[in-house]
């Protein structure tokens, strides 16, 4: 899908609750041609990405950037340096947190200022804009208005956030940049009211936060799951633990305010041997589910070659077809 004169989006359906619709992959310039972001290490996103570049792209892929180190961001960038050797571009802050998910060669970090030149007047800026995770950042395409916000802003929920100070500083400062026209979002559909939606989210934040304070106004001592039930009654119970990530997230930020008292709570023990045996257990249950991954990969594959041969493994001799009355006497 074309979104800019040097903007494509290839979407991807998604059925993780977190982010339900579409995962993006943006595919951004025309001599040099960068992705930004690249889905979850899963075949499909590999197959759309490859059959949308086959199906549409002169130019090879120079570039692989992603917008934070998430892996539903950041899953194939091993991928696509092996089949496209394209360059990995990731934020100074990402390398630690990218364990075993950067290929061994061709990681350039980039901060906040950087400019990434595609040629034919398609420059990218790179924007530090931390909250959401550490090293999240925004690609900002200025002469046509598109910003690439990852998982920053989303296309039809909120966000997760990991440091709501950062973050809400980050949004303001999105609501300053000139020519804004598109949010391309990680997650769901594009979004063509920029900065109300921007507007939206700060004031969805400080309403959050006027709640949780108000539910803690009556005193007395709250877990933030007690809270999180008072704010969320109706949430799809998948997303619960979600939701109580994001009270402890406005709580701290309270705290730090210096407008909650604290009691720390009593972290659970497990005795070396039960932690033994937990690991013992998990290992048993990869293990199947590795080799249950590979049979079926191997079915596909078989598969696959069935549909290229003639069926063999049925036949000794295939029975063969003549017209009528051509038979040679
Ligand atoms: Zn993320």
């Amino acid at each position: 899908m074309r979104v800019s004169p040097s903007v494509r989006a290839v979407q991807v359906p998604d059925e993780n609750p977190m982010h339900p619709q579409v995962t993006t992959i943006y595919i951004v310039g025309h001599d040099q041609v960068m992705s930004i972001d690249s889905g979850e290490a899963l075949e499909r996103y590999q197959w759309m990405l490859r059959g949308y570049l086959a199906a549409t792209e002169q130019a090879e892929l120079a570039l692989a950037a992603i917008t934070h180190h998430h892996m539903d961001h950041s899953g194939n960038l091993k991928w696509i340096r092996d089949v496209y050797k394209a360059d990995v571009i990731v934020h100074r802050d990402g390398p630690p947190l990218l364990e075993g998910m950067l290929p061994e060669q061709g990681v350039n970090t980039v901060d906040e200022g950087k400019v990434i030149d595609l040629g034919g007047g398609a420059r990218v800026q790179v924007l530090a804009t931390p909250g959401h995770s550490i090293d999240s950042v925004c690609y900002y395409l200025e002469k046509e208005g598109v910003l690439f916000t990852g998982d920053t802003l989303l296309g039809s929920t909120t966000t997760t956030v990991w440091d709501l100070k950062s973050y809400m500083a980050s949004l303001e400062r999105l609501l300053t940049l000139p020519n804004l026209g598109v949010l391309c979002p990680g997650h769901g559909p594009l979004i063509h009211d920029p900065r109300e939606r921007i507007q939206q989210y700060i004031d969805h934040r400080n309403m959050r936060e006027r709640q949780i304070v108000e539910a803690l106004a009556a005193g007395g001592e709250h877990t933030s799951w007690d809270i999180m039930l008072k704010l969320y009654p109706d949430i799809d119970t998948r997303l619960r633990r979600a939701a109580n990530n994001n009270v402890e997230v406005h709580l701290r930020k309270l705290r730090d305010d210096g407008r909650l008292q604290v009691y720390d709570g009593t972290p659970k023990e497990k005795s070396a041997e039960e932690r033994m045996k937990a690991e013992e257990h998990a290992r048993e249950r990869n293990e199947v589910k590795d080799k249950a991954k590979q049979y079926e990969k191997e079915d596909r594959m078989a598969a696959l070659f069935a549909q290229e041969n003639p069926p063999t493994e049925q036949w000794e001799v295939m029975p063969k077809y003549e017209l009528v009355g051509t038979t040679k006497e």
